[in-house]
C-alpha cells in the first residue's frame, strides 16, 4: 500500500476507534485542532509518563514542574518571539489561499527530488542486476538537468532564508520557478508578509487597563524564568535539569499533516543548566540519552536519524534534530538545543533580576548555559501510531488491522471476555477483571463472537486478550493470547498479574534507558 494510502486509514482509524478526533465536528472542526479520545487519551498519557518518569524518576538532578500558561507580556520580548517568532507568507489571489512561502518552495525542490528518483527508478527497473545507480545519476542527461536546478533552486532559497529572509526574493522565486496555487491553478500571487506565530488575548476586565498577553508557543520559557526559584528551593547544584509538560500555540498557517502540526499542541521539554563551557559535552550526553530513549520503544534503530544543523538559531551554538520515519518521510519529531546563556542572560536583562549561580567549586558566579531536549507529544503519538499499524491477511483470508504499539504505552493492556454469555463465565471473567484491574487498565467485552472481540482489540492495540472458558471454572486457568503472534497459552489467574507485568509495565522500558 502507497504511504498516503496508508496515513488516510491512519486518520480514519484514529477516529473509528476513539483515539482523535477533529475539535468541534459537529461545527464542521476547527482547523489544525483535535481532540483526543478515550483511547487517544490513554496512549498519549503513556507517552507522557515514559518521558516524565525517563527524566525525573531516573535523573537525581532533574526536578519537574508545571507553570502557567499566560506569563508576563515581556517573557516574549527577552525570548525573541514578538520579535522573530515569525513565517513568510503569501496568498493566492484567486483562491483567497494563505500558504507559507518557504513551505512553497520547499515543495518545489522536492517536485525536482521527485522526477530524479523516478527516472532512477525506471531504469532500475529497466536494467535489472546490471544497474549501477551511482553511474546512472552521474552521466544521465535528464538526470543531470534535474539535479541541476534543484541544485541552484536550492541555493537561491537557502540565501534568501539566510537574508532576513529577503521576502521580495521568496516572491520572485516563487513567479521565476511558476509556482502555481495547488486550488487556484493560478500565479496571482500577492507579496510575501512575515506573520508573527504566536496567538494573542487580553488581560483584564477594561479596555483601557487590560494587557496583552500570549498563549505560550512553547513551555521552556515557563521553566526559564522560574530557573531561579527551583534552583534555591530545591538546593539544586549545577549541572541540574528542569523538565516540563504542557500546551503550547502556534497560530500555524499551514496546518497540514494530521496531528503532526497542530495550532494547540503539547510539548515535554527539558532545559538542563551547566557551567558555561561544558555545553558540547552535556550535548553530546543528551543527544545520546534521548536517542536511547526512542529506540527502548523497538520501533527500529533505522527509522530515527540526527539531522544537525548547520545554520543555527542565534542563541544556539549547537542544534539537532532527532528525525524519524513517519508516512510522508522523515521530518523533526524533536529538538536538542545548546542554548547558551540567551534566555536566563536576556531574562537577566530585562527583569533586573539577578539569574546567577554561585558555583562552590570554582568559587565563581556566572549565567548558567542550557541544553533543551524539546519534543512534541502529539507527534510522538502519530510516530508511534503511525508505525505501528498495519493491516494483515491471516492464514485462513480473513484480514485483521492491528496495532502493534509498544506493549506499556498500550491504551488498553488485557481485555477479559467470557467466551459466552452464560454458564458463569461472565461472572468468572469479573472476578478476573477484579484481579487485574488496579494494576492495569483493562476492558471487559462479552458482546459478539470471541473472533470479533479479537478484532476489536487488535485494532486498538491491546497487547493480551484473556479467555474465560468452561474449562477456567474447573481448572483456574484462562487462555492468553498475544496480539502479535496470536499464539494462545493457558495461565493460571494467579499467575496473570506476574505474567501481564513483565510485558506491559512501564518499568520494562525504563529499565533499559
Ligand atoms: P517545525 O520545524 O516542525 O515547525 P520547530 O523546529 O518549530 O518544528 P520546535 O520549536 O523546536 O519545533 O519545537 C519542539 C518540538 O515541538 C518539535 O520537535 C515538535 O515535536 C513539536 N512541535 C512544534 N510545533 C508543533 C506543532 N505545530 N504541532 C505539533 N507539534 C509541534
Amino acid at each position: 500500500m502507497a504511504q498516503e494510502d496508508v496515513f488516510k486509514k491512519l486518520v480514519s482509524h484514529c477516529k473509528e476507534y476513539g483515539f482523535v478526533f477533529p475539535s468541534s465536528e459537529i461545527y464542521d472542526g476547527l482547523g489544525a485542532v483535535y481532540d483526543y479520545g478515550q483511547n487517544g487519551v490513554e496512549l498519549k498519557n503513556n507517552i507522557k509518563q515514559y518521558w516524565w518518569q525517563s527524566m525525573v524518576l531516573l535523573h537525581e538532578n532533574i526536578v519537574g514542574i508545571d507553570s502557567a500558561i499566560f506569563m508576563h507580556p515581556t517573557i516574549w520580548k527577552a525570548s525573541g518571539h514578538v520579535d522573530a517568532f515569525n513565517d513568510p507568507l503569501i496568498d493566492n489571489r484567486d483562491s483567497k489561499k494563505r500558504y507559507r512561502a518557504d513551505v512553497l518552495i520547499e515543495d518545489q525542490i522536492a517536485k525536482y527530488d521527485d522526477k530524479i528518483n523516478k527516472e532512477v527508478a525506471k531504469a532500475a527497473k529497466k536494467y535489472g542486476d546490471a544497474f549501477n545507480e551511482e553511474e546512472f545519476r552521474s552521466t544521465n542527461a535528464r538526470v543531470l538537468e534535474h539535479q541541476a536546478k534543484r541544485d541552484a533552486l536550492h541555493e537561491r532559497y537557502t540565501k534568501a532564508m539566510n537574508a532576513g529572509p529577503d521576502l521580495d526574493e521568496l516572491r520572485q522565486i516563487i513567479l521565476d520557478e511558476e509556482i502555481v496555487c495547488p486550488i487556484s491553478g493560478t500565479k496571482n500571487w500577492t507579496e510575501v508578509r512575515q506573520f508573527n506565530l504566536m496567538f494573542s488575548t487580553e488581560m483584564g476586565s477594561t479596555a483601557d487597563g487590560a494587557m496583552k498577553v500570549y498563549l505560550r508557543p512553547e513551555t521552556a520559557q515557563g521553566i526559564f524564568v522560574n530557573y531561579l526559584n527551583v534552583q534555591k528551593t530545591g538546593r539544586m547544584k549545577i549541572p541540574f535539569g528542569i523538565a516540563q509538560i504542557g500546551k503550547a500555540f502556534r497560530n500555524e498557517i499551514v496546518a497540514r499533516q494530521f496531528i503532526f502540526r497542530m495550532r494547540e499542541f503539547e510539548q515535554m521539554e527539558m532545559e538542563f543548566f551547566v557551567r558555561p563551557g561544558t555545553e558540547m559535552e552535556w550535548f553530546r550526553k543528551w543527544k545520546e540519552n534521548r536517542m536511547k530513549w526512542h529506540v527502548a520503544l523497538g520501533m527500529g534503530e533505522d527509522n530515527y536519524r540526527f539531522h544537525d544543523h548547520e545554520k543555527l538559531a542565534h542563541y544556539a551554538n549547537a542544534a539537532t534534530d532527532i528525525e524519524f520515519r513517519f508516512p510522508f518521510g522523515f521530518k523533526e519529531l524533536e529538538g536538542i538545543h545548546s542554548r547558551t546563556d540567551f534566555d536566563l542572560g536576556n531574562h537577566q536583562n530585562l527583569s533586573g533580576r539577578k539569574l546567577q549561580y554561585f558555583d562552590p567549586e570554582t568559587g565563581e558566579s556566572y549565567v548558567p548555559y542550557c541544553v533543551e531536549t524539546s519534543i512534541g507529544v502529539d507527534r510522538m503519538f502519530l510516530a508511534v501510531l503511525s508505525h505501528s499499524y498495519r493491516e494483515e491477511t491471516l492464514e485462513n483470508g480473513e484480514k485483521r488491522t492491528v496495532l502493534s504499539l509498544p506493549a506499556p504505552l498500550a491504551p488498553v493492556k488485557a481485555a477479559v471476555l467470557p467466551l459466552i454469555k452464560k454458564d458463569g463465565l461472565p461472572e468468572f471473567a469479573q472476578k478476573v477483571m477484579d484481579e487485574l484491574k488496579y494494576d492495569f487498565n483493562c476492558q471487559y467485552d462479552e458482546k459478539d463472537s470471541i473472533g470479533k472481540r479479537y478484532r476489536r482489540q487488535d485494532a486498538i492495540g491491546t497487547p493480551f486478550c484473556i479467555t474465560v472458558d468452561h474449562d477456567s471454572l474447573s481448572d483456574g486457568c484462562v487462555t492468553v493470547r498475544d496480539r502479535d503472534t496470536m499464539q494462545q497459552q493457558r495461565v493460571p489467574v494467579a499467575g496473570l498479574r506476574a505474567m501481564l507485568d513483565g510485558k506491559v509495565n512501564l518499568n520494562n522500558l525504563l529499565r533499559k534507558l
